[in-house]
């Protein structure tokens, strides 16, 4: 249920609604849009209680959300959230189209730092780069973990750069939250709610990505675990998901885009690197991505694609990405966005 507030009403009137929401055992969750002032109330008490609510002053009126995702839903907030990185120094969800770039694994001092400045000089302004790895095999390469944090870290105060990079196990979240501007959350955890419930407590932006077989509403309960434990900056990133489809490492669902513009106000990315499998792929489906009205694209860069120590099938050269860059930003500008 959400409470909308009148237009003008007080601070005093919202806190009475707040402190009555919660003794009718419910959580509720305040959100400032630029028209009004919503109290989302969320949990599982007896929503007829909340009927009692019209009385107060300041109340307009009382408004059931229709969907199972409640604090992610387009129903409680009309305007896209702008989600600030890094003291504001990027923002995701606005009419800027953000791009983040870098090598899919962290390796070396070397690779780090080369293809930062080659991703910042390009345009893009966010860099990734894995310090824990996700692999299929327990053979392949895992990861530098916190030596690579680190050197996340150093390209950080070098370039200037804001950086992403993934948090995959629970007891790794403190220490990757001190080197990171953005927690990424892989496909293969989208579904791990304990870790999203943790995450939930963190200061930093959360990045989602959408699992290999979740569909868009349990992608869309994830972040709802996320933003009910407490962190409202969740970004949505589509990256694909398993079809019968073999042509491509994933099929990359840009339906997603418009569904989720339509259902959720949190912002969306579109990764066509893990989406496709294949640099040849990528730029055309970025371009697509940003024609759809995604707020930005996530892919990977890598100064040696052959020698790279994962994904290097799927990664760009940096002429390759400074070609990609030329061509999102005309589509960028045919939609009216910034870039
Ligand atoms: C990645 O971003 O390198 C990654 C492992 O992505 P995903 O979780 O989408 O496979
Ligand atoms: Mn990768």
């Amino acid at each position: 249920m959400i409470v909308v507030m009148k237009k003008g009403a007080t601070p005093e009137q919202v806190e009475k609604v707040k402190s009555k929401v919660k003794e009718f055992g419910f959580d509720h969750h305040v959100i400032v849009g630029e028209e009004r002032t919503v109290v989302a109330c969320v949990g599982t008490g007896n929503r007829k209680d909340l009927e009692g609510l019209r009385l107060i002053d300041g109340v307009l009126d009382l408004v059931p959300i229709s969907k199972p995702f409640k604090l992610a839903s387009r129903e409680v907030k009309k305007q896209t959230t702008v989600i600030p990185v890094r003291n504001g120094q990027v923002e995701i969800g606005a009419n800027k189209i953000v791009v983040m770039a870098g090598p899919c694994s962290v390796e070396s001092e070397e690779q780090i730092l080369t293809t930062a400045k080659a991703v910042k000089q390009a345009g893009a302004t966010i860099l990734r780069g894995g310090a824990w790895k996700p692999r299929t095999s327990p053979y392949s390469f895992q990861g530098l973990e916190e030596d690579g944090l680190k050197l996340l870290d150093l390209a950080r105060k070098e370039t200037g750069l804001a950086v992403i990079t993934e948090v995959m196990n629970p007891r790794d979240i403190d220490v990757v939250e001190r080197y990171t501007d953005i927690m990424q959350v892989g496909a293969r955890n989208v579904q791990n709610f304990s870790m999203l419930k943790e995450l939930g407590q963190c200061k930093i932006p959360i990045f989602l990505k959408r699992g290999l077989s979740t569909t868009i509403q349990e992608w869309l309960m994830s972040a709802e675990y996320i933003i009910s434990s407490g962190n409202p900056n969740v970004i949505l990133c589509e990256r694909g998901i398993r079809t019968f489809e073999t042509a491509t490492r994933n099929t990359l669902d840009l339906n997603a885009v418009p569904v989720l513009k339509e259902q959720t106000h949190l912002p969306v990315i579109v990764d066509p690197a893990h989406g496709t499998g294949f640099w040849q792929y990528v730029t055309p489906m970025a371009c697509a991505a940003i024609a759809a009205g995604a707020d930005g694209i996530m892919v990977e860069v890598h100064p040696k694609p052959s020698e790279a120590w994962s994904d290097g099938g799927q990664s760009l050269k940096f002429d390759t990405f400074n070609e990609l860059m030329r061509q999102i930003r005309s589509i960028a500008h045919a939609v009216g966005r910034e870039i």
